[in-house]
Protein backbone atom coordinates (compact mmCIF):
# COMPACT_ATOMS: atom_id res chain seq x y z
CA UNK A 1 0.00 0.00 0.00
CA UNK A 2 1.11 3.23 -0.97
CA UNK A 3 1.99 6.03 1.90
CA UNK A 4 -0.51 8.70 1.45
CA UNK A 5 0.63 11.98 0.15
CA UNK A 6 -0.27 14.18 3.09
CA UNK A 7 1.06 17.25 1.47
CA UNK A 8 -1.48 18.48 -0.86
CA UNK A 9 -4.76 16.75 1.27
CA UNK A 10 -5.45 19.90 2.73
CA UNK A 11 -8.19 22.15 0.27
CA UNK A 12 -7.23 24.98 -1.11
CA UNK A 13 -8.82 26.88 1.60
CA UNK A 14 -7.65 30.36 1.45
CA UNK A 15 -5.08 30.10 -0.59
CA UNK A 16 -3.17 33.02 -1.48
CA UNK A 17 -1.56 30.98 -4.92
CA UNK A 18 -4.42 31.52 -6.94
CA UNK A 19 -5.43 34.77 -8.56
CA UNK A 20 -7.70 37.18 -7.15
CA UNK A 21 -7.84 35.29 -3.53
CA UNK A 22 -6.13 38.39 -1.84
CA UNK A 23 -9.54 39.07 -0.49
CA UNK A 24 -10.43 35.72 0.83
CA UNK A 25 -7.34 35.98 2.49
CA UNK A 26 -8.33 39.34 4.20
CA UNK A 27 -11.73 37.75 4.99
CA UNK A 28 -10.06 35.16 6.64
CA UNK A 29 -8.20 37.83 8.89
CA UNK A 30 -11.30 39.55 9.52
CA UNK A 31 -13.18 36.35 10.56
CA UNK A 32 -9.97 35.56 12.77
CA UNK A 33 -10.64 38.78 14.34
CA UNK A 34 -14.69 38.41 14.47
CA UNK A 35 -13.81 36.22 17.44
CA UNK A 36 -11.20 39.18 19.39
CA UNK A 37 -13.41 41.33 22.08
CA UNK A 38 -13.86 45.13 20.64
CA UNK A 39 -13.47 44.90 16.65
CA UNK A 40 -12.86 48.47 15.16
CA UNK A 41 -14.85 47.78 11.89
CA UNK A 42 -18.21 46.18 11.16
CA UNK A 43 -16.54 42.31 10.41
CA UNK A 44 -19.55 40.24 9.59
CA UNK A 45 -19.17 40.92 5.58
CA UNK A 46 -18.46 37.47 4.34
CA UNK A 47 -21.10 35.57 2.28
CA UNK A 48 -20.30 31.96 1.78
CA UNK A 49 -21.67 29.75 -1.26
CA UNK A 50 -21.70 25.81 -0.22
CA UNK A 51 -22.69 23.22 -2.28
CA UNK A 52 -22.99 19.48 -2.30
CA UNK A 53 -21.09 18.16 -5.11
CA UNK A 54 -22.84 15.08 -6.55
CA UNK A 55 -26.08 16.09 -8.41
CA UNK A 56 -25.51 19.79 -7.69
CA UNK A 57 -22.21 20.61 -9.71
CA UNK A 58 -21.66 17.74 -11.85
CA UNK A 59 -24.07 15.01 -13.10
CA UNK A 60 -23.80 11.82 -11.64
CA UNK A 61 -21.98 10.39 -8.38
CA UNK A 62 -17.74 10.74 -8.89
CA UNK A 63 -17.24 7.36 -8.64
CA UNK A 64 -19.08 6.72 -11.54
CA UNK A 65 -16.77 8.46 -13.78
CA UNK A 66 -13.56 6.52 -13.27
CA UNK A 67 -13.66 4.34 -10.10
CA UNK A 68 -16.51 2.17 -11.38
CA UNK A 69 -15.72 1.79 -14.81
CA UNK A 70 -11.77 0.83 -14.05
CA UNK A 71 -12.43 -1.91 -11.70
CA UNK A 72 -15.67 -2.98 -14.23
CA UNK A 73 -18.80 -2.80 -12.29
CA UNK A 74 -21.93 -1.58 -13.39
CA UNK A 75 -22.80 1.87 -11.11
CA UNK A 76 -27.08 1.22 -11.19
CA UNK A 77 -25.40 -2.42 -9.88
CA UNK A 78 -23.20 -1.02 -6.98
CA UNK A 79 -25.34 1.45 -5.70
CA UNK A 80 -28.21 -1.04 -5.29
CA UNK A 81 -25.33 -3.68 -3.75
CA UNK A 82 -24.27 -1.03 -1.31
CA UNK A 83 -27.93 -0.27 -0.28
CA UNK A 84 -28.53 -3.92 0.61
CA UNK A 85 -25.82 -4.39 2.62
CA UNK A 86 -26.76 -1.62 4.43
CA UNK A 87 -30.04 -2.72 4.87
CA UNK A 88 -28.84 -5.63 5.76
CA UNK A 89 -26.03 -4.95 8.24
CA UNK A 90 -28.34 -1.54 9.44
CA UNK A 91 -25.28 -0.06 8.31
CA UNK A 92 -24.83 3.94 7.21
CA UNK A 93 -24.63 3.04 3.06
CA UNK A 94 -22.04 5.72 3.47
CA UNK A 95 -19.73 3.81 4.95
CA UNK A 96 -20.64 0.41 3.07
CA UNK A 97 -19.91 2.44 -0.24
CA UNK A 98 -16.64 3.21 1.20
CA UNK A 99 -15.86 -0.81 1.80
CA UNK A 100 -17.61 -1.90 -1.35
CA UNK A 101 -15.41 0.19 -3.52
CA UNK A 102 -12.07 -1.00 -2.45
CA UNK A 103 -13.63 -4.79 -2.45
CA UNK A 104 -14.87 -4.44 -5.86
CA UNK A 105 -11.23 -3.34 -6.89
CA UNK A 106 -9.34 -5.55 -4.79
CA UNK A 107 -11.74 -8.42 -6.65
CA UNK A 108 -11.12 -7.18 -9.97
CA UNK A 109 -6.84 -7.23 -9.37
CA UNK A 110 -6.82 -3.42 -9.89
CA UNK A 111 -4.98 -1.31 -7.09
CA UNK A 112 -6.27 2.27 -6.63
CA UNK A 113 -4.14 4.54 -4.40
CA UNK A 114 -4.67 8.36 -3.43
CA UNK A 115 -2.80 9.71 -6.88
CA UNK A 116 -5.39 7.62 -8.71
CA UNK A 117 -8.28 9.03 -7.12
CA UNK A 118 -6.90 12.36 -7.97
CA UNK A 119 -6.56 11.39 -11.56
CA UNK A 120 -10.04 10.33 -11.78
CA UNK A 121 -11.31 13.59 -10.58
CA UNK A 122 -10.09 14.93 -14.18
CA UNK A 123 -12.97 12.59 -15.79
CA UNK A 124 -15.55 14.36 -13.84
CA UNK A 125 -18.21 15.93 -15.82
CA UNK A 126 -19.51 19.18 -14.30
CA UNK A 127 -23.16 21.03 -15.18
CA UNK A 128 -23.24 24.17 -17.70
CA UNK A 129 -21.58 26.93 -16.38
CA UNK A 130 -20.09 25.80 -13.04
CA UNK A 131 -16.16 26.17 -14.05
CA UNK A 132 -17.29 29.91 -15.07
CA UNK A 133 -19.56 30.65 -11.94
CA UNK A 134 -17.11 31.52 -9.37
CA UNK A 135 -15.49 34.50 -11.24
CA UNK A 136 -19.40 35.26 -12.60
CA UNK A 137 -20.28 35.55 -8.68
CA UNK A 138 -17.18 37.47 -7.83
CA UNK A 139 -17.97 39.86 -10.31
CA UNK A 140 -21.69 40.33 -9.94
CA UNK A 141 -20.44 40.80 -5.50
CA UNK A 142 -17.66 43.70 -6.72
CA UNK A 143 -19.91 45.46 -9.15
CA UNK A 144 -23.65 45.26 -6.45
CA UNK A 145 -21.82 45.95 -2.87
CA UNK A 146 -21.87 49.00 -2.25
CA UNK A 147 -20.55 48.01 1.26
CA UNK A 148 -17.07 48.10 1.22
CA UNK A 149 -14.93 44.67 2.20
CA UNK A 150 -17.80 42.23 1.53
CA UNK A 151 -16.23 39.09 0.55
CA UNK A 152 -17.36 35.54 -0.62
CA UNK A 153 -16.08 31.89 -0.20
CA UNK A 154 -17.27 29.03 -1.71
CA UNK A 155 -17.39 26.02 0.72
CA UNK A 156 -18.06 22.33 -0.77
CA UNK A 157 -19.49 19.55 1.66
CA UNK A 158 -19.77 16.34 -0.48
CA UNK A 159 -20.05 12.48 0.77
CA UNK A 160 -18.16 11.76 -2.05
CA UNK A 161 -13.92 11.47 -1.84
CA UNK A 162 -11.70 14.53 -1.33
CA UNK A 163 -9.36 12.60 -3.58
CA UNK A 164 -11.56 12.71 -6.51
CA UNK A 165 -12.95 16.46 -5.86
CA UNK A 166 -9.14 17.36 -5.68
CA UNK A 167 -8.39 16.45 -9.21
CA UNK A 168 -11.63 18.53 -10.32
CA UNK A 169 -10.42 22.20 -11.96
CA UNK A 170 -12.78 23.76 -9.79
CA UNK A 171 -10.96 22.51 -6.16
CA UNK A 172 -9.06 25.42 -6.07
CA UNK A 173 -11.98 27.80 -6.35
CA UNK A 174 -13.02 26.65 -2.94
CA UNK A 175 -11.88 27.92 0.46
CA UNK A 176 -12.03 25.01 1.84
CA UNK A 177 -13.55 21.25 1.23
CA UNK A 178 -15.09 18.63 3.82
CA UNK A 179 -15.80 15.36 1.95
CA UNK A 180 -15.27 11.66 2.86
CA UNK A 181 -11.46 10.52 2.86
CA UNK A 182 -9.77 7.38 3.41
CA UNK A 183 -6.93 6.61 5.32
CA UNK A 184 -4.57 4.27 2.66
CA UNK A 185 -1.87 2.70 4.88
CA UNK A 186 -4.33 1.81 8.19
CA UNK A 187 -5.13 -1.85 6.64
CA UNK A 188 -5.09 -4.11 4.16
CA UNK A 189 -7.76 -1.98 1.95
CA UNK A 190 -8.21 1.71 2.50
CA UNK A 191 -10.24 2.26 6.02
CA UNK A 192 -13.18 5.29 5.56
CA UNK A 193 -10.66 8.15 7.66
CA UNK A 194 -13.60 10.50 7.59
CA UNK A 195 -17.29 9.67 6.38
CA UNK A 196 -19.67 12.21 5.64
CA UNK A 197 -23.38 11.40 5.78
CA UNK A 198 -26.22 13.37 5.28
CA UNK A 199 -26.82 14.59 8.66
CA UNK A 200 -23.12 14.64 9.48
CA UNK A 201 -22.93 17.71 6.73
CA UNK A 202 -24.84 19.86 9.10
CA UNK A 203 -21.22 19.49 11.54
CA UNK A 204 -19.75 21.19 8.62
CA UNK A 205 -22.27 24.12 8.23
CA UNK A 206 -21.69 25.25 11.83
CA UNK A 207 -18.03 25.14 11.53
CA UNK A 208 -18.44 27.75 8.97
CA UNK A 209 -20.29 29.59 10.85
CA UNK A 210 -18.59 29.36 13.86
CA UNK A 211 -14.98 29.68 11.65
CA UNK A 212 -14.01 26.55 13.70
CA UNK A 213 -12.62 25.25 9.81
CA UNK A 214 -9.75 23.14 11.47
CA UNK A 215 -11.43 19.49 11.93
CA UNK A 216 -8.51 18.43 14.62
CA UNK A 217 -11.27 20.98 16.78
CA UNK A 218 -14.44 20.52 18.24
CA UNK A 219 -17.44 21.94 17.28
CA UNK A 220 -19.71 21.84 20.05
CA UNK A 221 -18.24 24.32 22.08
CA UNK A 222 -20.99 27.20 22.87
CA UNK A 223 -20.22 30.24 21.05
CA UNK A 224 -22.66 33.33 21.33
CA UNK A 225 -24.02 34.04 18.09
CA UNK A 226 -22.70 37.57 18.21
CA UNK A 227 -19.02 35.90 18.04
CA UNK A 228 -19.33 33.60 14.86
CA UNK A 229 -17.89 35.40 11.91
CA UNK A 230 -19.96 33.98 9.01
CA UNK A 231 -23.89 34.20 10.09
CA UNK A 232 -26.43 31.74 8.70
CA UNK A 233 -28.35 34.86 6.82
CA UNK A 234 -25.20 35.14 5.32
CA UNK A 235 -24.56 31.83 3.78
CA UNK A 236 -26.80 29.59 1.29
CA UNK A 237 -27.03 26.06 0.73
CA UNK A 238 -26.61 23.90 -2.65
CA UNK A 239 -28.23 20.77 -3.26
CA UNK A 240 -30.03 18.21 -5.24
CA UNK A 241 -32.48 16.34 -2.97
CA UNK A 242 -32.97 14.22 -0.33
CA UNK A 243 -29.75 13.56 0.73
CA UNK A 244 -29.32 17.55 1.47
CA UNK A 245 -32.86 17.71 3.20
CA UNK A 246 -30.83 18.23 6.89
CA UNK A 247 -28.45 20.74 5.32
CA UNK A 248 -31.33 22.50 4.36
CA UNK A 249 -33.65 22.53 7.20
CA UNK A 250 -30.51 23.57 9.18
CA UNK A 251 -30.23 26.35 7.03
CA UNK A 252 -33.57 27.40 6.90
CA UNK A 253 -34.08 27.31 10.75
CA UNK A 254 -31.14 29.41 11.43
CA UNK A 255 -32.36 31.82 9.06
CA UNK A 256 -29.78 30.90 6.09
CA UNK A 257 -31.17 30.17 2.64
CA UNK A 258 -31.19 27.22 0.40
CA UNK A 259 -31.30 26.37 -3.45
CA UNK A 260 -31.87 23.43 -4.91
CA UNK A 261 -31.54 21.90 -8.57
CA UNK A 262 -32.33 19.57 -10.63
CA UNK A 263 -30.78 18.06 -13.99
CA UNK A 264 -31.64 20.31 -16.98
CA UNK A 265 -34.58 19.21 -19.03
CA UNK A 266 -35.27 16.53 -16.46
CA UNK A 267 -37.62 15.98 -13.75
CA UNK A 268 -37.87 18.51 -11.46
CA UNK A 269 -40.40 16.76 -9.07
CA UNK A 270 -37.98 17.07 -5.96
CA UNK A 271 -37.36 20.43 -6.20
CA UNK A 272 -41.08 21.12 -6.18
CA UNK A 273 -41.24 18.68 -3.12
CA UNK A 274 -38.85 20.57 -1.23
CA UNK A 275 -40.05 23.96 -2.44
CA UNK A 276 -43.09 23.35 -1.39
CA UNK A 277 -42.46 22.03 2.00
CA UNK A 278 -40.76 25.41 2.94
CA UNK A 279 -37.29 23.67 2.61
CA UNK A 280 -35.66 26.00 0.15
CA UNK A 281 -35.62 29.51 -1.12
CA UNK A 282 -36.08 28.02 -5.23
CA UNK A 283 -35.06 25.70 -6.85
CA UNK A 284 -33.61 25.99 -10.58
CA UNK A 285 -31.85 23.53 -13.38
CA UNK A 286 -28.64 23.27 -12.43
CA UNK A 287 -27.21 25.91 -15.28
CA UNK A 288 -24.97 27.79 -13.31
CA UNK A 289 -24.10 30.04 -16.78
CA UNK A 290 -24.83 33.67 -16.27
CA UNK A 291 -28.26 34.92 -17.18
CA UNK A 292 -29.93 31.37 -16.20
CA UNK A 293 -32.98 31.18 -13.58
CA UNK A 294 -30.21 29.78 -11.12
CA UNK A 295 -28.47 32.51 -11.45
CA UNK A 296 -30.45 35.49 -11.11
CA UNK A 297 -32.01 33.89 -8.25
CA UNK A 298 -28.78 33.15 -6.12
CA UNK A 299 -28.07 37.32 -7.27
CA UNK A 300 -31.70 38.01 -5.74
CA UNK A 301 -30.61 36.31 -2.87
CA UNK A 302 -27.01 38.26 -2.48
CA UNK A 303 -29.01 41.09 -3.20
CA UNK A 304 -30.90 40.63 0.00
CA UNK A 305 -27.99 39.51 2.06
CA UNK A 306 -25.68 42.67 0.98
CA UNK A 307 -28.71 45.08 1.70
CA UNK A 308 -28.81 43.18 5.43
CA UNK A 309 -25.27 43.94 5.42
CA UNK A 310 -25.26 47.61 4.76
CA UNK A 311 -28.18 47.70 7.63
CA UNK A 312 -26.35 45.86 10.05
CA UNK A 313 -23.36 48.10 9.48
CA UNK A 314 -25.10 51.05 9.71
CA UNK A 315 -27.00 49.80 12.96
CA UNK A 316 -23.34 48.93 14.01
CA UNK A 317 -21.77 52.02 13.33
CA UNK A 318 -24.65 54.09 15.19
CA UNK A 319 -24.43 52.02 18.12
CA UNK A 320 -20.65 52.92 18.45
CA UNK A 321 -21.08 56.45 17.86
CA UNK A 322 -23.28 56.40 20.84
CA UNK A 323 -20.83 54.92 23.38
MG1 LIG B 1 -26.20 15.32 -4.19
Amino acid sequence: MATSKKAGRKPARLSSHSTGKTKQKTASESASRGASKAPTRFEKKIIALVYDFDGTLSPRPMQEYAFLPKVGVDAGEFWKETNKIAREQEADPLITYMHLLYKKAKAAGVRIDREDLVAQGRQVELFQGVSEWFDEIADYISLRSESKGVSIRHYMISSGLTEIIEGTPIYDRFDNVFASEYWFDAYDLPYPKRVITDTGKTQYLFRINKGVEDLGKTINQHMPEAERPIPFSNMIYFGDGDTDVPSMAVMRKNGGHAIAVHPPGKSKEKCVDLFRAGRIDFFAAADYRRGSDLFKRTCLLLDRMLADIRVQEEIWAVTRSLR
